[in-house]
Parts: C-alpha cells; sequence; structure tokens
C-alpha cells in the first residue's frame, strides 16, 4: 500500500502529458513557453483571484511576495509553529524575524485570540515592527480568514495566505488562495495538486504587487532583460512542469470529491478510537493530509508499529515545531512556549490519503486499527 500514489493518476492522463510534454521538447521554449501563461490564466480563474503568477517552489512563492514588500531586519512577521520549515524559513532568509503564535488544538491552525495578543505584546515590548502575519492552511484546511482579516485590518498588517497544502479548498463560499493581500501555493509532486518536479504560483488582486513580484521572479527584470531595477531571484516555472498541471486540472475538481468520501469514511470508522480532523461549517479540506491525534506518544508509536507490522503506511507531519527546531535557535524559544503545538506534534500521525485509495485499502486501514484498540 502507499502512503501517496502517484503513479495511478499519471496513468489516468498519460498520453496528455506524454504528448504535451513532447510538444514542448519540440518546440524548444523549455522557460516561459505559452503554457506558463495559460496555467497562470487558469489557476486565477479558478481561484477567483486577479493575478497568478507560477514560480519554481512553494518556498519560492512565499519569498517572492514577502521580498515584494520590503519585509527586512527588524520586521515582526506572526505565523504558526506547527508548518513546514519553510513557512518561516523565508522570513529568516530576509532578515526578519519570526514570531510564533500557537494554534488551535481541532483545526491545527494558527488562534486568531492568540494572534491578536501577541501583536499586542510585540508592539507595546517595542523591538520590532509588526508587518505581516503568514496564516498556514494546514493539511489542506484554511486558517479561519474572517477573523485573521480583520486583526490584520485592525494593526495594518500584511497577510500572506501560505496555501502550499489547501489549493482548492473552500472556506465560506471562496476558494483558498484568495484571501490576504497575497498567497502562495506549491506544486511538489505530494501536495493536492503537484507537478513532476518544484514548482509553486503567488496569487493577488494587487495590480502593483503583481508587477513587483513578475520582475522580482526574473533577477529583478525591468522592461528589458538586461536592465535590471531591483534585487531578484531565478523563480520561473519550467515550461514541461506547467504542461503536466494543465493535464492535471481535467482531474483535480474530482480528486477534491474523492479525497473528501476517503476522508469521510476514515472519520465515520475512526471517531471512536481516535481524535479524527474537525472540519468547520462552511468548509471544505482537500486533505493534503489525513491526520488524526492518539492518546499520547506511546499509544502513536504502538499504534503506527501495530500498521507497519501490517504494510500500512503512516507518517508524522510534524514531529518538532519549529520553535524548537535547531535553525531558529537564535530566537530563544523554549519547550513549553506553545503548549498546543507542542503537545499535538507528540501525538499526531497522518494515515494515506489521495484520491485513487480503494475501499478495500480504508477498509483495511481502518479494521487494523479497531483491531489494535479492541484486541
Ligand atoms: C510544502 C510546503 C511549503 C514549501 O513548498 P515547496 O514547494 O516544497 O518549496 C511551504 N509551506 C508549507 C505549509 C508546505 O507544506
Amino acid at each position: 500500500m502507499n502512503f501517496i500514489d502517484l503513479q495511478t493518476q499519471y496513468k489516468l492522463i498519460e498520453s496528455e502529458i506524454n504528448s504535451g510534454i513532447k510538444k514542448i521538447l519540440d518546440s524548444g521554449t523549455y522557460i516561459m513557453g505559452s503554457e506558463v501563461a495559460q496555467l497562470e490564466k487558469l489557476l486565477a480563474q479558478y481561484s477567483g483571484v486577479k493575478h497568478c503568477l507560477t514560480c519554481s517552489s512553494g518556498t519560492d512563492a512565499l519569498l517572492i511576495p514577502l521580498m515584494a514588500w520590503g519585509i527586512t531586519s527588524g520586521d515582526a512577521v506572526f505565523s504558526s509553529p506547527f508548518t513546514f520549515i519553510a513557512t518561516s524559513e523565508v522570513v529568516r532568509i530576509l532578515g526578519a524575524t519570526p514570531v510564533f503564535v500557537d494554534i488551535e488544538p481541532d483545526t491545527f491552525n494558527i488562534s486568531p485570540g492568540k494572534l491578536r495578543e501577541k501583536i499586542i505584546e510585540v508592539k507595546k515590548e517595542g523591538k520590532l515592527n509588526p508587518k505581516a502575519i503568514i496564516p498556514v492552511d494546514l493539511f489542506g484546511l484554511t486558517a479561519d480568514y474572517n477573523e485573521i482579516e480583520k486583526i490584520a485590518k485592525e494593526f495594518g498588517l500584511l497577510v500572506l495566505e501560505d496555501a502550499a497544502q489547501s489549493f482548492g479548498a473552500d472556506y465560506k463560499g471562496k476558494k483558498s488562495c484568495s484571501f490576504g493581500d497575497a498567497a502562495a501555493t506549491s506544486f511538489y509532486p505530494a501536495k493536492p495538486l503537484g507537478c513532476y518536479g518544484d514548482g509553486g504560483a503567488v496569487f493577488t488582486n494587487n495590480d502593483e504587487l503583481f508587477d513587483i513580484m513578475q520582475s522580482i521572479r526574473v533577477h529583478g527584470q525591468g522592461h528589458d532583460k538586461y536592465n535590471n531595477v531591483r534585487v531578484g531571484i531565478n523563480g520561473r516555472l519550467d515550461t514541461i512542469q506547467a504542461a503536466v498541471l494543465l493535464a492535471k486540472m481535467k482531474l483535480f475538481d474530482n480528486e477534491i470529491v474523492l479525497r473528501n468520501k476517503a476522508a469521510n469514511k476514515y472519520n465515520l470508522q475512526l471517531g471512536e478510537y481516535l481524535t479524527v480532523p474537525q472540519i468547520p461549517n462552511s468548509c471544505q479540506s482537500v486533505w493534503a493530509q489525513y491526520s488524526v491525534l492518539a492518546d499520547d506518544e506511546q499509544q502513536r508509536a504502538n499504534v503506527q508499529k501495530y500498521l507497519a507490522d501490517n504494510k500500512i503506511p503512516t507518517a508524522i507531519y510534524y514531529p518538532k515545531p519549529l520553535h524548537l527546531q535547531e535553525a531558529f535557535k537564535d530566537l530563544n524559544y523554549s519547550t513549553g512556549d506553545f503548549p498546543v503545538s507542542e503537545n499535538l506534534a507528540s501525538r499526531i500521525f497522518s494515515l494515506p490519503m489521495h484520491p485513487y485509495l480503494k475501499d478495500e485499502e480504508i477498509e483495511l486501514i481502518c479494521s487494523k486499527i479497531i483491531e489494535y484498540f479492541t484486541q
């Protein structure tokens, strides 16, 4: 059994992918071919946002808007400690300071109440300039943007949605990637919409921001190639990856339905034994991960071992919150600073999740978990 199955999906679109790639190989436009613009138009429409700028990874999709905003040393950027390192790594790359805020125990996303308290605390301290918030849409569920956008407005902060795991998700009638001042997603192969290499995209409704980000994506170029008006990066998406994503978009809405069906089946059978994910009203997750909670670390280890012995793969996202990572030790956080994140890190684990999970596979996984708890 696979934790994620990308081969079944490939079989469904094999001829389209192969002919799309062949066309690019024949044409020689490996960089910025017409498929890139075509994809950007499609993704912007899909998310209900004016502009989409594809780029080389989800990490660069986070970095580019922060560079465009001039985030730098002395600036505070508020974010969740319960995420992949990239979310705050980009803040550090620019010399700014990630300020962590604990998460909600039921959604695993940043707590708006604690965010507000933390912003007030940082302002009162007066050492850092509060500039931006990076909420993370963990495991495919959007953060609580109604509350977050209110807080951002109150304190004059920018919002960058880390939608690396949530492209396609719904929040109160709007699509993921449409929140805040800009949003970043990732097309890493294992994400809900993945390509066959690295890729990402930034979304915004702001024309001026879009212009600056376009320039940053290509070495800060001005109106012609060898006129550089700012410092940028080499952040383009390959034409071949754009062709892959165009083919995969045809399957994508149905895949979201299939992921939700799988999650509902898990929820119904496992809710009695493990804490299963709760999706707030008027939200739809894209289930980048299906993650459950054991009672404690020992029980998690036992269940994972029982499943591994039965050839069922599991994974832990994330075993160590960012505030305890060695890379961020100069930020001087310590154990106990974010009790919800730390507690979840010791209890959480993820079960196989992809659109092509068979009913028999879900039944097997659930029956083995039930067997563990009832034997
Ligand atoms: C995957 C991921 C990223 C980074 O995306 P890459 O395409 O791997 O650079 C950023 N944030 C979160 C929450 C992610 O899951």
